[in-house]
């Protein structure tokens, strides 16, 4: 096994990396490109399933990865992974299976569960021929279950049900395999049982695999030169962008002359491998494989998901490559000294080299200066972009208020799109907004029907549809604004159904908005960062709500400080700050009186121009910008 670890991916600097020990396991040199004795497969799931700790037990039973390294969800190894439980990143796995005597190469890709990630799902699933679809045996098919599997339907993929946690006392193995039963129209013994947890029926799955999942095919028997498809990168900073990728026709060797087709860039593969989960050299990668080539490309946007690689002398038209990612929301990104906007713009660059779905423009705002205006594919892909944008970039942060986007119809007849919340026209110089609408699936014990359909007022709902799911569950359908399922509904469905409900959702298309923009004004200034496009129906509502919260979180300043809100030419909510009283004298002990009013006197003419000149003076710390976008 080897000793030497990945990079964390998208690490800004680095130490040069270490030498990878060359395997013990006298396996890895099996033939690659015996397309009989490999597999493909994925692992899709509802978040929590399971995906990331069956992964586990099946690196442990094929011996991939030695006991003493081994972890829990030891294929989550991003540090922000790690802390909050989840799985961001898709990553590939290599292992080795014994079956009847033959040895077979079983390539695995754990995909993130949560509904933002979903992108990465369907990429992943281009790079395989079968998935694991896993169900929790205490919770059953949820909505992301249904979602996903969709997904796998629409590639054609071969599906194995799982059903997992059977250890636990509350498992419902007999219900909950007539819930899949039904879902995919399968026979009882095509569900295999198991526990990622203890391991028990696992050997049975790695049979299963071998023996269910199609061998991965080839589409043009003799190239001699090659096609591998694209699906995901990682970015180094002594090696550059490091491709994922999956070989389709032909093989690639180190030294091989590549290029990519859409971009048109070539490059040599300094070095080509596969993953053991680490980076680990085999010097060629075969036909109907999985693994990397590192391409020393440094320069951003040469890589895309989706795109082919091939010989650059005798090049092979393009695979079917991926749908672009679609940003749902938006958040304008401003470094907090403008002095950094090269920074950031770098950081974001190296940041799109191994997060495909981010995508970034440059923007200007009057006292913000220069910045970015981001697209992300939901609230929690914006959260996880912006903390690894602080945390492995060490950047001072302004982040305006996310939004999404609105189509505007301008009095001149022209149409524009708003992408951020300050450039919303004002009123009276638009005569319609449209805005997009989504699909809403839920799924919930119906105990917590009654609770959850008392969100659906306040939150826009039009409710479509009604059915029992089976076990007590009910389904329901609805529509909503975008806005309103990205203003905390999902949370708030969760607390109303105690954790149990889950939900997926689809955009649907624009449909016509009744909403105005709101504006915050701090000491007679509107902060951009602040703006946000509201329901007019909700706008009184909005404005007391954030001039309270901006009240509580802005720090004191030398002098009484205005919060307003301002909509429709108004200002329809204020609050006051008071000033703070800095302890000018606390450095003279006792004594000297005199000096000590003095000092008083010239600390309140300070004040008094201070507040003359209020006018964007006032500095906002980058943690009551992250305050005002969390909930
Ligand atoms: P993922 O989101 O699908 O990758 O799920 P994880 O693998 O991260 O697992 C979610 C939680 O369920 C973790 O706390 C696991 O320890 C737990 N878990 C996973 N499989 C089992 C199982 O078979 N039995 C039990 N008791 N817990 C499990
Ligand atoms: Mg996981």
């Amino acid at each position: 096994m080897t000793a030497a670890k990945r990079p964390r991916r998208g690490a800004p600097s680095g130490v040069p990396l270490p030498t990878l020990f060359m395997l013990q396991s006298p396996d890895l040199a099996t033939d690659m490109s015996d397309l009989k004795h490999t597999r493909n497969f994925g692992i899709i799931a509802h978040i929590d399933h399971g995906k990331s700790t069956l992964s586990d037990r099946m690196l442990e039973l094929t011996e991939t990865v030695e006991s003493r390294k081994m972890k829990e969800q030891l294929l989550d190894q991003m540090e922000l992974e790690r802390e909050r439980g989840i799985t961001i990143k898709m990553q590939p796995v290599r292992m080795q299976f014994e079956h009847e005597g033959e040895k077979y190469t079983l390539n695995l890709l754990d995909t993130p569960g949560h509904i933002d990630f979903s992108y990465e799902v369907s990429r992943a699933l281009k790079a395989v021929e079968g998935v694991l679809l896993l169900v929790d045996a205490t919770q059953g098919v949820q909505a992301q279950t249904l979602s996903v599997l969709e997904m796998a339907k629409e590639q054609g993929l071969t599906i194995i049900p799982v059903l997992n946690k059977i250890d636990l006392p509350l498992a419902r193995p007999d219900e909950i395999t007539l819930q899949m039963i039904d879902l995919l129209g399968c026979e009882e013994e095509d569900v295999l049982h198991v526990s990622a947890k203890t391991g028990e029926g696992v050997p049975a799955l790695l049979e299963t695999i071998v023996a269910k999942f199609p061998s991965p095919k080839t589409e043009l028997e003799n190239t001699a030169s090659t096609r591998g498809l694209v699906f995901d990168f990682a970015y180094d900073t002594h090696r550059g962008v490091i491709i994922y990728t999956r070989l389709v026709d032909g093989s690639v060797k180190k030294g091989d002359k590549l290029k990519f087709i859409a971009t048109d860039k070539e490059f040599n593969a300094i070095d080509v491998g596969v993953f053991t989960p680490e980076e680990h050299s085999t010097g060629e990668l075969g036909m109907g494989s999985i693994g990397y080539i590192v391409t020393g490309l440094k320069e951003p946007g040469v890589a895309r998901v989706g795109d082919t690689v091939t010989f650059a002398r005798e090049p092979l038209a393009a695979l079917p490559g991926y749908e672009e990612p679609k940003p749902v929301v938006w958040a304008s990104v401003y470094p907090e000294d403008q002095d950094d906007f090269v920074e950031l713009r770098k950081a974001l660059e190296r940041l799109q080299l191994s997060d495909s779905s981010l995508s970034f423009e440059e923007e200007s705002s009057g006292t913000l200066g220069r910045g970015f205006r981001c697209g992300f594919l939901g609230m929690l892909h914006m959260e996880i972009v912006i903390e690894r944008l602080k945390r492995e970039f060490n950047l001072s942060l302004v982040v305006a208020t996310p939004t999404i986007t609105y189509e505007v119809k301008m009095k001149d007849g022209s149409t524009e799109k708003v992408y951020s919340a300050v450039f919303f026209p004002d009123e009276g110089t638009y005569t319609d907004a449209r805005e997009p609408w989504v699909n809403v699936r839920i799924i919930s014990p119906s105990d917590y029907v009654g609770p959850i359909v008392q969100l659906f007022h306040d939150h826009e709902v039009t409710q479509k549809d009604v059915d029992a799911f089976g076990d007590g569950r009910m389904q329901m359908d609805l529509e909503m604004p975008l806005r309103e399922l990205m203003r905390n509904f999902f949370d708030e469905v969760k607390s109303a159904s105690s954790g149990y409900a889950s939900l997926s959702y689809q955009l649907i298309g624009l449909r016509d908005a009744n909403i105005e923009r709101l504006d915050i004004l701090i000491a007679d200034e509107v902060v951009p960062a602040f703006s946000r496009v509201v329901a007019r129906a909700r706008v009184q509502e909005e404005a007391e709500e954030t001039v309270k919260k901006l009240k509580e979180v802005l720090p004191k300043q030398q002098f009484e400080l205005k919060i307003q809100a301002k909509a429709h030419g108004r200002i329809i909510a204020a609050e006051r700050k008071s000033a703070m009283r800095k302890d000018v004298t606390g450095a003279l002990y006792g004594g000297d009186v005199t000096r000590k009013r003095k000092l008083l006197e010239k600390q309140k003419k300070g004040k008094k121009k201070l507040k003359e000149q209020g006018k964007g003076k006032v500095h906002i710390p980058q943690d009551v910008f992250m305050k005002m976008t969390q909930r």
